[in-house]
């Protein structure tokens, strides 16, 4: 996930920006393993669901390739 982040701030992959002020997200898991984002800026927080986290991964692949 971070390394999504990683490739978006280099452009190979969509920008991912905070709805509420356009801010950098970035990436992290709670004690659950889930995989949430979060704006530093504002409190802006949001649980990425897994289908959105396979087409990440697969973004991520095909930069790869
Ligand atoms: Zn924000």
């Amino acid at each position: 996930m971070s390394k999504y982040l990683t490739l978006a701030r280099e452009g190979l992959v969509p920008q991912m920006d905070c709805p509420l002020d356009q801010g950098l997200l970035f990436a992290n898991t709670d004690e659950e393993d889930q995989v949430f984002i979060y704006c530093l800026s504002c409190n802006y927080k949001k649980y990425i669901g897994i289908h959105l986290y396979e087409n990440m991964k697969g973004l991520i692949n095909a930069v790869k390739k």
